[in-house]
């Protein structure tokens, strides 16, 4: 960023069927937006980039039809549903073509956009990081609530660094972005990886609201699944705990063979069907679910290995740094792109 020259803002909006609160979230951050350009905090050229997730509702019509007449609104459209992770990431990576900073954040306004401004001012006070924290989830269920915490008391445990309370409401300067560039793995769980960078980072504290409109695009099994994801990809501490219970149990077995021997030397020895059978099916779960946990382990090496694309693009709406007039649909980018590259 020159400093005589305002920064350049692309505010990117993962959307999955919001045709209900797209509107709503797209006047908001509109006059957010228009906000800190008339306070000289960014530059004209500003975009919110919304990304259609592969939605099969009127997102992508509203998302075009709002690019024609809002000279901020910017879109790209995945050809498919990639996962909020990977539209989220799709964003960024188009976004940081053009943009100083950039703000991802949901579209059903749960966020508060007013923070948005403090997100900039960290920015411009030279932080490259900026997270965005709920200062308290009264609006979440109390079983939201509850599985969220013990998430992130799982994570530290595990020995997972995450900002408690932030999920992807964050700002990110381009050279935080290309750092991110640096982490080419496919299971990418970015608010894991975030921390890790370790440039200048700073929190902003908020409340987080109901949704404006529409309903959870995350329900429960989608939530637990994007958990135990996280926690696979970021720590090999389960595979360790079953080691440890691998011996404890060798040990059990050797106390309980002594015992039986023992038994049987007095004389005492009973039919013990019952505890045979227990002990097989309890042996025989635990020894699955180990198979299993590996299993997932292996499963994200070969994902690993293969390389594949998260997500690709079909088309795209942008306007260029000189091109403020409107401008027609047009196709930016339709063929696979890596998913490692975030330029
Ligand atoms: N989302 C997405 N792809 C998906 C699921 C969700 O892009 O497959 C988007 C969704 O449109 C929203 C954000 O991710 O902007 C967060 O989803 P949601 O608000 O439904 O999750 P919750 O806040 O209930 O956890
Ligand atoms: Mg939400």
């Amino acid at each position: 960023m020159n400093s005589n020259k305002l920064p350049v803002l692309a505010i990117v909006v993962p959307c999955y069927n919001e045709e209900e609160v797209l509107m709503i979230t797209a006047r908001e951050l509109t006059g957010v937006l228009q906000g800190m350009i008339s306070e000289s905090l960014v530059s004209m050229e500003s975009t919110i980039l919304f990304v259609d997730d592969g939605s099969t509702d009127k997102t992508w019509e509203l998302i075009s039809a709002m690019h024609k007449t809002n000279r901020h609104v910017s879109g790209i459209k995945l050809a498919k549903n990639a996962g909020h992770q990977n539209a989220l990431l799709a964003g960024m990576d188009q976004a940081g073509n053009f943009s100083d900073c950039i703000i991802s954040i949901d579209a059903d306004l749960q966020d508060d956009v007013e923070v948005i401004r403090q997100f900039v001012l960290k920015f411009r006070e030279g932080c490259d990081v900026v997270y965005g924290v709920r200062r308290q989830r009264k609006n979440d269920t109390i079983f939201k609530r509850q599985t969220a915490q013990a998430f992130y008391k799982l994570m530290g445990k595990l020995g997972v660094e995450l900002i408690y309370n932030h999920a992807d409401y964050r700002l990110l300067s381009k050279r935080a972005l290309k750092e991110l560039e640096r982490y080419g793995e496919s299971n990418f769980f970015m608010r894991g990886i975030v921390p890790l960078i370790g440039f200048p980072s700073a929190q902003v504290y908020y409340d987080r609201k109901e949704r404006a409109a529409g309903e959870s695009k995350y329900p429960i099994g989608k939530m637990l699944a994007f958990a135990f994801d996280g926690i696979t990809s970021f720590s090999i501490k389960p595979i360790r705990f079953l080691t440890a219970c691998g011996f404890l149990f060798i040990f059990i077995s050797a106390a309980a063979g002594l015992f039986a021997l023992f038994q049987k030397m007095n004389g005492y020895t009973v039919p013990g069907w019952t505890s045979i059978v227990l002990s097989l099916w309890l042996i025989g779960g635990l020894q699955l679910m180990a198979i299993g946990l590996i299993g997932e382990y292996v499963g994200k090496v070969f994902k690993e290995v293969k390389k594949r694309p998260r997500y690709c693009i079909e088309s795209g709406l942008h306007r260029t740094a000189h091109q403020q007039k409107r401008t027609s649909e047009t196709p930016l980018r339709t063929r696979l792109r890596s998913s490692r590259k975030l330029s």
